[in-house]
């Protein structure tokens, strides 16, 4: 008998997902079935089901690219994992492996990729693929649930920050308070940075204040290129997770002679720069889209036993319409985390932690 799981499915551009009873797919070579324990809902997950982007994904589609859950099936030729094994699903699905990009780091720039719940099925399903060699592994002890985050959120994060070239003891200024923002602020401070907040909402602004923001400044009333320049001299980097054009004209005030700014909110804006304070400050714009593997990597070990806590809101698959309402109103703080039942943690609790890489 064909076994079947439960996935939300888009079945048409900007209408709502089905809950249907789907056959569980076979794992092809290379491939391995996992059994998803909870999955992220992002963004880009919305943009997906409305059809908003230039490349639209290929219909039926189950999106979610935050899946976490356990190997329970061995695809031919898969020899690096096991049945049991805990594993994340991210957005970079696969990639060539041989260009350019690939073999220096920037498999994510790779024209070959695919992309989880987008070019292929994603994870809101009971069960879902994942090519071996970009399953990534879910450090021991972590709350499946909590770590999910990590898998888009967290690592899009953590890479814009290294991107910032900022050293320790330097400032951050962290443009947006939402399901990015809050992250970002606790992995700089893990990071050794010193981070100023900058949202429009004071209740999110003290939020970050107890998430190790040094001070926050609400952008509605204050000039925040101004105040930042005044109370430090201005940010080493700013990091602009809000979508909006105004919070990037007002994060590239934001920073430092010498300093960078990261774009990672997506927009469909056009961003204006003084070409003459961008050449004489020498100040560098760039944009950042998730991390490596190999970055990922260390966006997990930070996020290890419980270092950064994503707060998250724990819904059942069949709340999927709901959710994406709630996404789409922009009020939510933190993020959505679709719990599909069974262990909490990865592997045994009781393990001794793993010692982070750079200590
Ligand atoms: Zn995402
Ligand atoms: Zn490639």
């Amino acid at each position: 008998m064909e076994r079947t799981m439960k996935a939300a499915v888009v079945r048409a551009f900007g209408a709502p997902l089905e809950i249907e009873d789907r056959p569980v797919p076979k794992p092809g070579p290379g491939q391995v079935l996992v059994r998803i324990r909870a999955s992220g809902v992002c963004h880009t997950d919305l943009h997906a089901a409305d059809g908003d982007w230039p490349v639209k994904p290929r219909l039926p589609l189950v999106p979610g690219h935050e899946g976490v859950g356990f190997v329970v099936e061995l695809g031919e030729g898969v020899e690096r994992l096991k049945v049991g094994d805990c594993v994340g699903i991210a957005w970079l699905h696969s990639a060539c492996g041989v260009c350019e990009y690939c073999t220096s780091g920037w498999e994510t720039l790779c024209k070959c990729q695919t992309n989880t719940g987008y070019s292929v099925d994603g994870t809101f399903a009971e069960y879902a693929l994942a090519d071996a060699d970009y399953a990534i592994p879910i450090p021991e002890g972590s709350n499946l649930l909590e770590i999910a985050p990590i898998l888009c959120a967290g690592v899009t994060v953590y890479n814009a920050l290294r991107r910032t070239e900022a050293r320790k003891g330097d400032w951050v200024a962290i443009s947006g308070i939402g399901g990015l923002g809050h992250m970002a602020i606790q992995y700089a401070r893990l990071m050794g940075l010193q981070v100023c907040a900058v949202d429009i909402d004071d209740e999110k602004l003290e939020f970050a204040e107890e998430l190790g923001a040094a001070f926050a400044i609400n952008a509605r009333t204050v000039d925040p290129g101004e105040a930042l320049k005044e109370r430090i001299g201005g940010a080493h980097g700013a990091l602009v997770t809000a979508a909006s054009v105004r919070a990037y004209e007002q994060a590239y005030r934001m920073v430092r002679p010498g300093g960078c700014m990261v774009m990672i909110g997506l927009s469909d804006g056009e961003l204006k720069v003084p070409i003459y304070d961008t050449v004489i400050n020498a100040v560098t714009i760039r944009g950042s889209v998730v991390g490596s593997r190999r970055v990922m990597r260390e966006a997990m070990e930070f996020a290890a036993h419980g270092r950064i806590k994503a707060a998250i809101h724990r819904r059942p698959l069949e709340d999927i319409n709901r959710i994406f309402e709630e996404l789409h109103q922009g009020t939510v703080e933190g993020r959505f985390v679709i719990d599909f039942g069974g262990p909490d943690l990865a592997y045994d609790e009781n393990r001794i932690p793993s010692p982070m890489p750079w200590a």
